[in-house]
């Protein structure tokens, strides 16, 4: 082969790939790898995002952020993070000197995702935020803006978007599998222990709305694909229950999209639910347990029939999958599934629904 044609080829088809191919001997360079920061090393940092960097292609763990020498210690061991790259919250601003350091992902209470995203920023780190965003919407607005002005990306950690399940009844519900949507129905909850940041309202900013309830109304807007124009909301809180002094327990919430379908939506800190169903004229998909960790199952009824809906197993689970989205999207320049925008639309309908239960009725929804 010409020298020229042959570079032609390197070029256009990735010379690692194509080097490998021609020469046993020779191996492809690895492709960089996307480093992150973690910042926050409580339950969900450590035991459901960071072991799962081993399943990545594009990410890799770089750098630990915490307010705990001891988890630094502890974690930093674990995953081989040198002490250069363990941060305090008060020497965070120095992760701007570390260019192994490409995103942050920030798995803090609720209160601090804001601020945390915003200085992430500010050091020209791209962010990878858990849900909820944040608070308001006005904060929401806010790490958009300074991601903006940064040219820094910006991610939520809906991770279910990463599922093969829900990715799946995303598709059929919105081809019209089992007809166009009608209705969906979708409940979250679980009964919560007592003495967490979760039930203190200034570190959470709500209840189980925030934190549970925000999974029924995300699958709502991801099974439509649209966003609702209205909501109707009912709270049920006994708030001589320890638990509840500053947030809610039950919302049941009615929402209605542009195109007519109604969505009936529970979030619960007193009862078990994990479900969603997405039902028109021909049948029905049910998804329980809907968004776990793992171990969906989903059923589907159509024309008469029902019967479950396999999959195989996926070579990479949503946690996986949702750093390495993330990592090829700064690596490409591309936009992630699930930006800053996602988030805040979540933020306004939750803004909606809190209203719509405290005034007692109907609110209307505006972009
Ligand atoms: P957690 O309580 O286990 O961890 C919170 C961490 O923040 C702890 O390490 C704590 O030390 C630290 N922290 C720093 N400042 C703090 C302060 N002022 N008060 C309290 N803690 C402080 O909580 P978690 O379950 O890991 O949740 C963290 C975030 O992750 C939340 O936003 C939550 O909604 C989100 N989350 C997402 C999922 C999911 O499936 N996507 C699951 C669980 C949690």
């Amino acid at each position: 082969m010409a020298t020229g044609s042959r570079r032609a080829l390197l070029g256009g088809l990735g010379a690692g790939m194509v080097l490998a191919g021609m020469n046993g001997r020779s191996r492809a360079a690895p492709a960089r790898r996307i480093g992150y920061a973690i910042v926050g090393l409580g339950s969900y940092a450590t035991r459901q995002v960071m072991p799962n960097f081993a399943g990545c292609d594009h990410a890799r763990l770089v750098a630990l952020v915490s307010g705990t020498p001891a988890k630094l210690d502890q974690y930093g061991a674990q995953y081989g993070i040198p002490a250069t790259h363990r941060y305090s919250y008060a020497d965070f601003e120095r992760i701007r000197d570390n260019p192994d350091i490409d995103a942050v992902y920030v798995v803090l209470p609720n209160s601090l995702h804001a601020e945390y995203a915003v200085r992430a920023a500010q050091a020209g780190k791209h962010v990878l935020c858990e849900k909820p965003m944040a608070t308001s919407v006005a904060e929401c607005a806010a790490m958009i803006a300074a991601c903006r002005k940064a040219g820094t990306k910006l991610m939520i950690g809906y991770r279910s978007r990463f599922e093969p399940y829900n990715r799946l009844a995303i598709d059929l519900a919105r081809s019209g599998y089992v007809g166009r949507t009608r209705l969906i129905t979708a409940e979250h909850g679980f009964a919560i222990r007592p003495d967490q940041w979760r039930l203190d309202r200034a570190l959470s900013g709500g209840g189980s709305m925030m934190d549970i309830g925000i999974y029924s109304l995300n699958a709502a807007r991801y099974l439509t694909g649209e966003e609702p124009v209205e909501v109707s909301a009912i709270e049920s809180t006994n708030r001589s229950d320890p638990r509840f002094r500053t947030v809610e327990d039950r919302i049941g919430f009615q929402l209605r999209f542009p195109s007519g379908i109604l969505a009936n939506c529970l979030s619960s800190y007193s009862s078990g639910h994990n479900g969603y169903r997405v039902i028109g004229a021909q049948g029905w998909i049910n998804m329980e347990p809907a968004t776990p960790y793992s171990g969906q199952s989903m059923m589907i009824r159509k024309d008469g029939v029902t019967a479950p809906r396999i999959l195989p197993v996926a070579a990479k689970n949503q946690f996986a999958g949702q750093l390495d989205h993330l990592a090829e999207c700064i690596l490409n320049g591309g936009t992630p599934i699930v930006p800053g925008e996602e988030g805040l639309a979540d933020l306004r309908v939750i803004e909606a629904i809190y209203r719509s239960a405290a005034e007692r009725r109907h609110v209307a929804i505006s972009a």
